[in-house]
């Protein structure tokens, strides 16, 4: 699920494919970077060792970052060697990258051929109560189909799903960031916290995210608590149902209307999965073992769209529509992308909105953004280097054609 906002002010843009460390391998090889446990051990004994070797080698590959056999010295020299034959350790490639002032960090990978097999991944750090957080949104698919009519992944389309070793990936690239210069035995893991919650629906890459989820969890890789680890749905019903049997972890709807009418048109899977049978999903999803998961509330994100779903009739909607649901209400102000039909609400109405809600009493947030300047919107970073590469791919053949010209003319 792509909201928007998850966005840094603009300062530091580099390109970065030469940092990426793990792109030489020959694509016959074996990735183990997107294993899950249990099939790290199969992997394992299929080859005729001990399946704990699985738990030692996630170790190395999610807790010290390293992607060299070599590198894992608690490993026999033998088995290193034929790790090395028929195995790899692959990130996806960094094409950009921007690390900004105020601690955001985001990232476009390349994750195929095609001029359009782009993702992006955006680290959003934070001080509260409980001290640092670094929350990482995470990609599930290359565009989308569901074609939210307010969001920029939207526009670009479906291309294809992400495989469980480009969406881990994405959580490795984040951690390594920190520890490229320290020395592989005092690497330690920064992300906190995991939102799945960047281009694509993670529910429609139903596999591949929960087996991504599992290794976040596992405490041979990322031993991420499971209330750090949210999965945000626009509302495929039947798979919230199945992730209630398959995992514990949060769940957030994005919800952005309040009424059925409205909600077809802005999030069009409505139409399938209507507000009824989505809100009945996620009282079966918080279920009676509330309290002792990570199932306690549900989150709910609402983009602020000025005029369309920000009235007061629209927040006495949500309190009807909430009112038997335990959740957490995140008013997203909206960042317009370039042919955006909406613009944001404005911070009076956005307030107002807030509190309407919070006096009928639920906890109300205004999720803070920032870097309206640039590439603000999930999906438009994306956008910008798929046409700056688009604008150089024509530009070299210009020159070249110029060239032949020239050439022709003797
Ligand atoms: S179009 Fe896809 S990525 Fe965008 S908000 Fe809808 S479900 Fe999320």
């Amino acid at each position: 699920m792509s909201t928007e906002v998850l966005a840094a002010s603009a300062t530091d843009v580099q390109q970065a494919s030469a940092s990426a460390p793990a792109q030489s391998a020959t694509a016959e090889k074996v990735n183990l970077l997107g294993m899950s446990r249990p099939q790290m051990e199969k992997f394992f004994e299929d080859l005729g060792e001990k399946k704990f070797r699985a738990g030692q080698v996630m170790k190395w590959i999610h807790q010290f970052f390293v992607t060299d056999f070599a590198e894992m010295t608690n490993i026999s020299g033998k088995l290193r060697e034929k790790l090395e034959k028929i195995c790899e350790i692959k990130a996806p490639e960094v094409v950009h990258k921007n690390y900004s002032k105020d601690g955001t960090r985001k990232w476009v990978f390349r994750v195929g051929d095609g001029e359009g097999s782009l993702v992006e991944t955006v680290l959003i750090p934070a001080e509260d109560k409980t001290g640092s957080r670094k929350t990482l949104c995470i990609s599930s698919q290359v565009g989308c189909a569901l074609d939210c009519s307010f969001c920029s992944t939207g526009k670009q389309g479906f291309q294809r799903d992400l495989t469980q070793a480009e969406i881990i990936g994405q959580l490795w690239m984040a951690n390594y960031s920190y520890m490229e210069d320290v020395p592989v035995i005092e690497r330690e893991r920064s992300v906190t916290n995991v939102v799945m919650m960047g281009m694509g629906e993670p529910l429609l890459n139903y596999d591949a995210v929960l087996n991504a989820m599992r290794i976040m969890l596992d405490d041979f890789a990322y031993g991420m608590s499971k209330r750090r680890v949210t999965l945000s749905t626009s509302g495929v019903v039947p798979k919230i149902d199945q992730l209630a049997q398959d995992i514990d972890v949060a769940l957030a709807i994005s919800l952005h209307a309040t009424n059925n009418e409205l909600r077809d048109e802005l999030v069009p899977i409505n139409k399938k999965y209507p507000l009824e049978q989505l809100i009945a999903a996620c009282q079966r999803y918080i279920g009676k073992d509330g309290n002792e998961s990570a199932r306690k509330h549900v989150t709910i994100e609402y983009v602020m769209l000025d005029g369309v779903n920000d009235h007061p009739e629209h927040a006495q909607q949500m309190i009807k529509l909430l009112k038997n649901l335990p959740s957490k209400i995140n008013l997203i102000p909206f960042n317009p992308f370039p042919h955006a039909p909406y613009g944001r609400s404005s911070r009076n109405r956005i307030i107002s909105f807030q509190k309407t809600l919070s006096d009928a009493g639920f906890v109300c947030t205004i999720r803070q953004t920032r870097g309206d300047d640039i590439d603000a919107a999930c999906g438009q970073l994306v956008g910008q280097v798929a046409d700056r590469t688009r604008r150089a791919e024509q530009w070299k053949k210009k020159v070249a054609a110029q060239n032949e010209i020239i050439r022709s003319q003797g």
